[in-house]
């Protein structure tokens, strides 16, 4: 997997060890972790509190994506952060 970068600490990591956050192309929907039979733009985020609050609230995750995100995304990007 190719290495990504995170969109709160902004360190290198291996894609596969990161949070993917997808806008998926032709409908636009955002997903968390979509499996391969997606694709579209996307943004990541280690698996770190601190990262996911940072992205979220400078909207970096919003920008990459191109458009908001959904309430219940950012909740899941939070549980699924919260160690
Ligand atoms: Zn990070």
């Amino acid at each position: 997997m190719p290495p990504r970068k995170c969109a709160g600490c902004n360190k290198i990591n291996e894609s596969s060890k990161m949070i993917r956050i997808m806008k998926v192309h032709n409908t636009r929907e955002i997903l968390i972790n979509p499996d391969s039979r997606h694709f579209g733009r996307s943004s990541y985020l280690c698996y770190n509190k601190d990262c996911a609050q940072y992205a979220i609230k400078k909207k970096r995750i919003q920008k990459t994506l191109k458009t908001e995100i959904p309430a219940h995304i950012i909740e899941k990007i939070q549980t699924l952060t919260d160690n």
